[in-house]
């Protein structure tokens, strides 16, 4: 129509251009604001770094923020927060770093987009450092703020952090109780979720479809039948809110948890919305716990037809049938899974030490201290040996000889992090660490023994929950 665009035009196009993730478009648009002379326009800029950000190009990102004249606070924000969403978090923590050097004060929104980079690191430090920060600049008023704190020393096993930083927020919202409560549920404290839970209805905090979720899954992980089963009446009955697939695949948990394999399955078949693969995963975690291979069988099933690629059940089931002693059932699941070109995702456990994160593999030699890891570990499994503990096989796979096995087992990578946290970390803290997939029965009875034997906390966070091994005992009550 002969009408020229501006650069309120162009904000405009890139904004609707990140929403719906194109980046072609995005370039045109970029190259047209060059064209037109309007790139000196902070807001256009940060909405072009928000769009190549968000669809993972950094180089771009970089290179908008480097050529911009006046560097304002949100490109900074946005170019941290791009960098800690891409798996660069790192990076992210480095330009916050160039921030603070070319003289910009940080603001909330610089925080929230640390808050992320930290998380994705999982550093401890780098958390307490964050929270330093917010102190210094007076950003704990910011409710927003103090959750994504709280929810970050939670995922990072520090609990009695996320408490005390709750406790310092002035009249907390829906959300900081809710992100409270799911602290205490993927660390087990059940009593402690329920007691708060009443502590926000007194407080006259309405609770939403999330608090219940994070509620039923606290009970789950304590197991709280009663309660969880109380709570989930109420829920729809007193306070209006219908169950949700999350709430249908807390209960299956809960009552598979408790061996009511039974009734989660009636429970599944009666809902009215069409079940998903977290409501019978969590089925199927319990016919495993329970030995149920009959309804395992069929579970796995209908996970197959929903999740075809995910090679997570066809291991659990191959691993239900090994501890049963059916080899030959078992080796027909593998069978299927190669069939499938789906391969089994390594397993590896990560722990922090002196700023760094270390990571280890099953039967890693690769980290420089390897052979002192090797020689703890042994050390302390021989201690549990002479206490009389022998080494759960079935959980291993394979259909070899009895010594290969205890082998293989005693050097899943859980192990060599616990070993190499005892070899580094002062008596009196707790090693804490992190795995990528479930914990299996070995590493956590022999997680359970260390705790009991060299009389330290152990921590660990797999890819279900946290376990809290103290004394010989886990918060879990051995069931994940
Ligand atoms: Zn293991
Ligand atoms: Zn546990």
């Amino acid at each position: 129509m002969g009408i020229e665009p501006n650069e309120v035009t162009l904000i405009s196009i890139t904004s609707a251009c990140a929403s719906r993730g194109a980046v072609d478009e995005g370039k045109y648009i970029h190259g047209f604001a060059l064209k037109l002379g309007v790139l000196w326009e902070v807001k256009l800029v940060n909405s072009l770094i928000n769009l190549y950000g968000k669809s993972g190009y950094l180089d771009a990102v970089c290179r908008l923020v480097e050529t911009m004249p006046v560097g304002n606070i949100v490109s900074w924000n946005l170019m941290i927060a791009s960098h800690a969403q891409n798996g660069t978090a790192a990076d992210g923590v480095g330009y916050f770093n160039l921030m603070r050097r070319a003289g910009i004060n940080p603001d909330d929104g610089t925080v929230l987009s640390l808050l992320e980079a930290v998380e994705n690191l999982g550093l401890l430090k780098l958390a307490e450092g964050v929270h330093g920060l917010i102190t210094k600049c007076g950003l704990y008023a910011n409710a927003t703020v103090a959750t994504g704190l709280l929810d970050l020393y939670a995922k990072l096993g520090r609990l009695n952090y996320s408490l005390k930083v709750f406790g310092e927020v002035n009249n907390p919202d829906k959300v900081a109780w809710t992100a409270m409560l799911a602290g205490y549920a993927v660390h087990g404290n059940g009593r402690e979720a329920m007691e708060l839970f009443e502590g926000m209805v007194k407080a006259g905090v309405e609770p939403d479809h999330v608090t219940f979720t994070h509620l039923l899954s606290a009970c789950s992980h304590s197991g709280l039948v009663k309660e969880g089963k109380n709570y989930f009446d109420i829920m729809s009955q007193v306070y209006g809110i219908e169950p949700r697939l999350d709430h249908y695949s807390c209960m299956a948990d809960l009552l598979g948890r408790s061996g009511l394999l039974n009734d989660a399955y009636e429970l599944i078949k009666r809902m009215p919305l069409k079940p998903n693969s977290a409501v019978w995963g969590a089925l199927f975690g319990a016919c495993r716990v329970y030995g149920n291979i009959e309804l395992g069988k069929e579970v796995a099933v209908r996970l197959f037809s929903l999740d075809p690629s995910d090679s997570r059940n066809y291991i659990m089931l191959s691993n239900m049938y090994s501890a049963a002693g059916l080899w030959r059932d078992a080796s027909k699941v593998r069978a299927l899974m190669k069939e499938k070109g789906l391969i089994r995702n390594p397993g590896c456990s990560f722990i922090e030490h002196g700023n760094k994160i270390h990571r280890f593999a099953v039967g890693d030699r690769s980290h420089p201290e390897s052979e002192k890891i090797y020689t703890k570990l042994e050390e302390v499994i021989g201690k549990i040996r002479e206490a009389g503990f022998m080494s759960k096989t079935e959980f291993i796979l394979h259909d070899v000889e009895q010594a290969v096995k205890e082998d293989m087992i005693s050097k899943h990578s859980e192990k060599l992090a616990i070993a190499f946290g005892l070899l580094v970390t002062n008596a009196g803290l707790p090693i804490i660490i992190t795995k990528n997939l479930r914990i299996c029965g070995d590493c956590h009875s022999t997680a359970k023994l260390i705790s009991l034997i060299e009389k330290r906390t152990i921590i660990i966070r797999d890819s279900k929950r946290f376990h809290h091994f103290a004394a010989g005992i886990c918060s879990c009550g051995d069931y994940w």
